[in-house]
Formats: structure tokens, sequence, C-alpha cells
């Protein structure tokens, strides 16, 4: 049973790109072993994430990352049964956004700003989408 899960939250100011480097490093670490695979984009405080893997792996590490001290405001945006993985060649990728087109922000929403909290977790979903068929994803 796979499951996809979304979320969005709000990094706590001291999160630098230090910080998101030893959270990529220690996702793509645990991850391997626990079979899940997804993307972690950072941009402007605020963090969005994709994890896929098997539903109770998924729960347990979405529990645990929802307590994090590192950031705060976690909102589930998206949490589906799903029949294959979008994301299967990343442990944990992450968005690259330097190569984040404003265009394809403008495409979903009303500015060309990547706010999780501004639009439906569709939506969201779709961006994602797009950024794997865009070769936005890095650590593979
Ligand atoms: P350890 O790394 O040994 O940590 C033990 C405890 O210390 C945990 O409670 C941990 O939360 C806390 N801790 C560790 N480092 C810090 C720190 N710098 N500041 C404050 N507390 C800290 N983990 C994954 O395994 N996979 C993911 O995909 C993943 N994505 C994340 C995305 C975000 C946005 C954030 C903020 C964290 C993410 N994490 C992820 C980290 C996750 O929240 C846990 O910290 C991690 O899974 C714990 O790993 P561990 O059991 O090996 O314990």
């Amino acid at each position: 049973m796979l499951v996809r899960l979304m979320y969005a939250s709000r990094a706590v100011p001291a999160v630098d790109q230090e910080e998101l480097l030893a959270i990529l490093k220690k996702s793509k670490a645990n991850n391997t072993r626990s079979g899940i695979t997804g993307a972690l984009c950072f941009s402007e405080g605020i963090f969005m994430q994709v994890l896929e893997g098997g539903r109770s792996a998924v729960n347990q590490l979405y529990n645990r990352i929802a307590n994090d001290p590192r950031h705060s405001a976690v909102v589930l945006l998206a949490y589906d049964e799903i029949d294959e993985r979008r994301f299967a060649g990343w442990s944990m990728g992450q968005v690259n956004m330097q190569r984040l087109n404003p265009a394809l922000l403008l495409k979903y929403s009303e500015c060309a700003r990547l706010d999780p909290y501004a639009v439906s977790g569709k939506v969201s979903l779709a961006l994602f989408d797009e950024l794997v068929a865009t070769a936005a994803i890095m650590g593979q």
C-alpha cells in the first residue's frame, strides 16, 4: 500500500543553507532505509515537501517531521493512496530554485511567489509534477 503525502511549513529563522543541507543529508540516509522517496523545496522561509512510500512509514515520518523544532505551521496539503510513485528516483530530491521559472509560478497562482498557503493542495502537487518534468529536482 503506497501513499503520497504533501505538506507545507514555515522554517524558524535559524534555518539557513547549512541547516537545509543537514536536513537533506539526514533525510536521504533515513529515507533510503525506510523505502521513502520524495522532494523538498525551500524558498523564502517556506518548506514544501512530498513524501511517498508505505502508508505506515510515511505516516510515522510525517509525525516525526511535524514535531521538528526547525519549523512550524505545518499544514497537510495532500494525502492520497497511489498506484505508483512520481519521485521514485529520489530518496529526497531538492528543488533547484534557480531552475524555477517565474512563469511556472504564475501559471498556478496570483503572483510569482511560492506560497502553498495561498493555493490548493492540488495546485501545489501540479507544480511539483512540472518541476519533475522540467528536471528542476536535484540529488538523484
Ligand atoms: P537524530 O537525527 O539522531 O535526531 C534526534 C532528535 O533530535 C530528533 O527528535 C530530531 O528532530 C532532533 N534534531 C536533530 N537535529 C536537530 C537540529 N539541528 N535542531 C533541532 N532538533 C534536531 N527526516 C527524515 O528522516 N526524512 C525526511 O524526509 C525529512 N524531511 C524533513 C523536512 C523538514 C522540513 C524538516 C524540518 C525535517 C525533516 N526531517 C526528515 C528530519 C526529521 O524531522 C527528524 O529530525 C529526523 O528524521 C530524525 O532522525 P533520527 O531519528 O535519525 O534522529
